[in-house]
């Protein structure tokens, strides 16, 4: 083997004494150090797998306890699902799973319900978009409004195209991730949108919220919880003026 007759000026990594290597990759002043540093990094190796294995043992537990119970809370949910917390409260307003709130801290999900719900989300893939599309005589539609045109155009409410467009069945097509609608469909149905109801027994969000001075959820909560009578005109609910004085009105002297 040939000997190097060069000496570099090194720091042991193992003493932190300054000594003389004859390779750039010498590392250590001595054998004793080198030894040291060796058993070092194997306790430290040994040390991680350990506890790698505790972890992994903790979560299989968990797991394991998780899967015998017939009701889990939310963040247990989440775990056997693989999604985040978030993710299962959409899935349970939206009503797609369903909750129990036993008491306003503790939210109790049946595993059969879940099952339940997976079995029944099954992926199918969307059928192609038609890109044009015929009018009841046949003939090709040409012109059309998007979505956000229908809005503006119209003052309606997104859900309320989508709503309207499934109600009567107007010809739509898609075109670069957008809706767009047949025009003269679109102006038949919703230049027919009703005006606020003339009936007087009817009386708007927006008029009960300023006679009684209520924010928008508080009223809407008044007409969950007595289930009054509602009716949507547009982007517009209205419910019964009677109805709701009943509740809000002040009980007068007679
Ligand atoms: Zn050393």
């Amino acid at each position: 083997m040939a000997t190097s007759t060069i000496r570099i000026k090194k720091i042991c990594e193992w003493c932190g004494k300054e000594f003389e290597a004859q390779k750039c990759s010498t590392r250590f002043c001595c054998k004793r150090c080198a030894e040291h540093a060796y058993k070092d990094r194997q306790r430290h190796k040994r040390k991680q797998e350990t506890e790698a294995m505790v972890i992994e043992t903790i979560i299989r537990q968990r797991e394991e306890s998780v899967i015998h119970r017939a009701y889990l809370s939310v963040q247990e949910t989440a775990d056997l699902m693989g999604v985040k917390r978030n993710a299962v409260y959409q899935l349970i307003y939206h009503g797609k799973l369903k909750a129990y709130r036993l008491t306003s801290r503790v939210t109790r999900i049946s595993r059969i319900d879940i099952e339940e719900l997976l079995s029944t989300s099954l992926y199918v893939r969307k059928s192609k978009a038609k890109s044009s599309v015929s009018d009841e005589n046949g003939e090709a539609i040409s012109e059309f409004y998007t979505t956000k045109e229908i809005i503006t155009k119209f003052g309606v409410s997104n859900s309320w195209v989508f709503a309207q467009g499934k109600a009567h069945n107007i010809p739509k097509v898609y075109h670069r991730g957008k809706t767009l609608w047949s025009k003269t469909h679109c102006d038949r149905v919703f230049a027919a949108k009703p005006e606020p109801p003339k009936d007087d027994d009817w009386i708007s969000y927006s008029n009960v919220r300023a006679e009684y001075n209520l924010t928008h959820d508080q009223l809407h909560n008044y007409v969950k919880y007595h289930g009054l009578r509602r009716k949507k005109v547009g982007k517009y609910t209205y419910i019964l003026k009677s109805e709701i004085d009943a509740i809000l009105r002040p009980p007068t002297l007679k």
